[in-house]
Formats: C-alpha cells, structure tokens, sequence
C-alpha cells in the first residue's frame, strides 16, 4: 500500500533521515520504534507531506506522493494524527470532528460518522458541546483519533498516542487502534516510543536509531529480541 524509498529528509543543514525505506502493507499495524530525537516524526511528517524528503520516493497504491501538497494526500485517503493531539481548543468537540470532514460533501455520511466516533468514545458523546480544549489528555487524543477517521483514511498516521497519558488510558487508546484496524480495514502506521505497548499490537515494526532504520521484524519477534528488550522494552 505505501512503499518509502530511501528518503533523505533535512531540516536545513540537519539530516534527520538517511535513506529510510519501509512497506507498509494493506490491512497491517506497522510501528516505528525509536528513541527520542531518532526520527520517527520525521519519517511520519515525511509521508503526510508536511516535510518534503530531498531525496527518495514515496508510492502510495504504486503511484508518488513525496511532492505532493498534504491537503492532496489527505484527498488520496492518507491521515494523521499529529503528535500533541492539536485539536482545536476553542470549538466544541462536535465541531472538530466536522473540521475532520472538511474534504467531504456527503452531509448524511458525516452525520452517521460523528455517531459512529461517539459510540466508539461514548465521553465525547456526552461532552459534544464541551470546548475541546476543556478536555482531559485521553479525550483530547480520543477526539484526535476520531478526527483523523472522519476523513475516511484507508491509512492512518498516528505520531506518539500514548505522549502523556496515564498507564490505564493508554492501554485503552491502543485496544482502540487494534479495534479500528480490525473492524473497520483502517491500515495503521504507528510512531511510538512505548514500545511494548505498540509492539503487542502492531504485526511488523522497524526500529530507527540516528535517521536509520536499524531493524525490521513480526512484531512479536521484536518483542522477544534482546537487543530491543534491552534498549527499548526496559528488560
Ligand atoms: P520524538 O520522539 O522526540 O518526537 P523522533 O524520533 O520523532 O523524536 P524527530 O522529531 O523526527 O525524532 O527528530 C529527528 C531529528 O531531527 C532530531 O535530531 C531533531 O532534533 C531534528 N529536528 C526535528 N524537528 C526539527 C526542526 N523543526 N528543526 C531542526 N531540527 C529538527
């Protein structure tokens, strides 16, 4: 489904990825693991169009993305949910979710989405009216999430749900991206730094060190490697 091909991506004279290549297969969770400062942002920012890659390709469905605008790769059905959540604080959780839809015109399938996330995240169901930025960290990335679907992705972009949230929310956030994957086909890229957590839902991952993929595997090979259990698991 998407296919990166040794991209090289700068922030100036800084080189935050040498020639990074991943696959990410239709219907799979892949997750990027790394440490801080790695380049998984990157990588992620790379693919939605928000950083263009100086060198390398991009091919979603066989066809390049990397010089495309993101509002275009949104179009193609390519969504992210950015690290920090970025919601908007001041509108209500019911109009974030219609800024979610911006590209769509079919008013009754926005109408049955936004239910659909409500009886996904039944609390923001309830707190619909409630300005976004009066949420609390788990239901601001709950609306996040619900965001990003309401623009119908077949690939789902997600940078660090778990950022600042406590063990028992995060737990929850993830048994909902293993739910979304599976129920609904959502293809699932997920840049995390839990890496025991991504890992036992994800199929396959890399590792990236230093703007290097460094490692590739079943995600459950991962989980039993003692150079990731070292590094990345805590173990
Ligand atoms: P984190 O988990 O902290 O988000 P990461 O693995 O996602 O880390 P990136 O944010 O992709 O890593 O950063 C990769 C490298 O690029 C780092 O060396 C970082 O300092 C640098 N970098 C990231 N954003 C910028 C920027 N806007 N300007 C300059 N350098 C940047």
């Amino acid at each position: 489904m998407l296919e990166v091909r040794n991209i090289q991506t700068c922030y100036g004279n800084i080189q935050a990825l040498k020639n990074v290549s991943l696959t990410i297969n239709e219907g799979e969770i892949v997750t990027l693991i790394g440490a801080n400062g790695a380049g998984k942002s990157t990588t992620l920012m790379s693919i939605c169009g928000v950083i263009s890659p100086r060198q390398g390709e991009i091919l979603f469905r066989g066809e390049p993305i990397h010089r495309l605008n993101a509002e275009k790769i949104v179009s193609l059905g390519i969504c992210q949910v950015p690290e920090g959540r970025h919601i908007f604080p001041q509108m209500s959780v019911l109009e974030n979710l219609e800024m979610g839809a911006f590209l769509r015109k079919d008013k009754g399938g926005i109408k049955s989405d936004i239910e659909h996330a409500f009886e996904r995240f039944p609390i923001l169901g309830r707190r619909r009216h409630q300005a976004g930025g009066t949420l609390s960290g788990g239901e601001q990335q709950m609306l996040a999430i619900s965001r990003a679907l309401l623009s119908r992705p077949s690939l789902l972009l997600l940078d660090e749900p778990s950022l600042g949230l406590a063990p028992l929310i995060i737990k929850q956030i993830f048994e909902i991206i293993r739910k979304i994957n599976a129920e609904s086909n959502t293809t699932v890229f997920l840049v995390e730094q839990n890496a025991n957590q991504a890992l036992k839902i994800a199929h396959r991952g890399y590792v990236m060190e230093n703007g290097v993929i460094t490692l590739e595997d079943r995600a459950e090979n991962l989980l039993s490697n003692e150079d990731v259990k070292k590094a990345y698991l805590g173990m």
